[in-house]
């Protein structure tokens, strides 16, 4: 059984972006993140914290903007316009998730597709659907990189997706359909869901319940990434992968921690870097 370790490749694509920033700046060409979060959640500070030192590693200006939790939804919609239209911002990314009075729909719309990082803008969906070049939702594009820089070939192969959200499955979707996969996406009203899992070569699990695929789930030799982010009894990160047990039936499996979390700030740099290469 091969482990998947994202936390090498992570590194590993942060240091060839941190070589190619360093060349892009002796032509004359800087890239600036703009990052907006409203309110003080704590989990959304470290997250942002975490992509303000990935940026400050590879050499991309940060520009930060702690917005006050009473901030009107107008006021982060002026703010983004004029993001929009600085030329010395290549990338804008909005913290989610925002205070209730805010709609996140209207304000990931306002972001010009130009800048969207993230791509969560329906312009950077619908170019990934008709395989238009644009942005990449991160977390899915970390996992394509996670399979490819470890050998594992997707052409051919049956990928089953379980999840279907706007920044996992449907993306991860499109990503592997991309790659030459023949794609199944499972959700909750899936009927018998052992029987599809156990078709997939390459499993992808992004359910949000804790240690939900067990062995059984899995057939043997599959691939299996697990997307999942919980805390266990003793407070320790798992994944939605029963990972003890599954990880035997595998030919590869990404660990929690270690596995998909790193890639998905790598895949944003790498965003933020392609503004830089056009
Ligand atoms: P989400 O929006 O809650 O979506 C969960 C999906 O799982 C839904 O499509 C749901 O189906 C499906 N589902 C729920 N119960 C199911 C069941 N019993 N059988 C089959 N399908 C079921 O979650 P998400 O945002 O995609 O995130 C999934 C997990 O990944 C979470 O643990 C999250 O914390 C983690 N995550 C990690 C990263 C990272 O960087 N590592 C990034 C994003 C998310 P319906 O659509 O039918 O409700």
């Amino acid at each position: 059984m091969q482990l998947i370790d994202g936390k090498k490749i992570s590194k590993e694509i942060r240091d060839e972006l941190k070589a190619e920033v360093e060349l892009l700046k002796k032509q004359g060409r800087q890239v600036c993140l703009a990052v907006i979060q409203v309110g003080k959640d704590t989990a959304s500070s470290v997250y942002v914290n975490n992509k303000k030192k990935a940026c400050a590693y590879i050499g991309i200006e940060s520009a930060a903007y702690e917005l006050e939790e009473s901030t009107t939804e107008g006021e982060v919609l002026q703010l983004i316009d004029r993001l929009n239209q600085d030329n010395h911002v290549n990338g804008i990314l909005v913290q989610l998730p925002l205070p209730g009075h805010i709609d996140e729909d209207k304000v990931i719309r306002a972001i010009s597709p130009e800048k969207d990082v993230d791509g969560f803008h329906p312009v950077s969906v619908g170019r990934l659907w008709i395989g238009e070049k644009g942005f990449l939702s991160c977390t899915p594009a970390g996992i394509i990189q996670l399979l490819k820089r470890s050998g594992i070939s997707i052409d051919g192969k049956e990928c089953v997706i379980v999840g279907r959200s706007n920044i996992v499955g449907k993306p991860m979707a499109a990503l592997l359909l991309r790659e030459n996969g023949t794609v199944t996406i499972a959700h909750s009203h899936t009927k018998d869901l052992k029987e599809v899992t156990k078709r997939a070569d390459i499993l992808i699990v992004a359910i949000g319940k804790k240690q939900f695929i067990t062995a059984d789930y899995v057939k043997d030799g599959a691939v299996v990434i697990d997307v999942g982010m919980h805390r266990d009894e003793n407070n320790k990160l798992c994944g939605d992968v029963a990972f003890d047990e599954v990880a035997e039936k595998t030919s590869a499996i990404t660990p929690v921690p270690g596995g998909v979390g790193p890639m998905t700030i790598a895949m944003l740099m790498n965003n933020c870097v392609e503004t830089a290469r056009k």
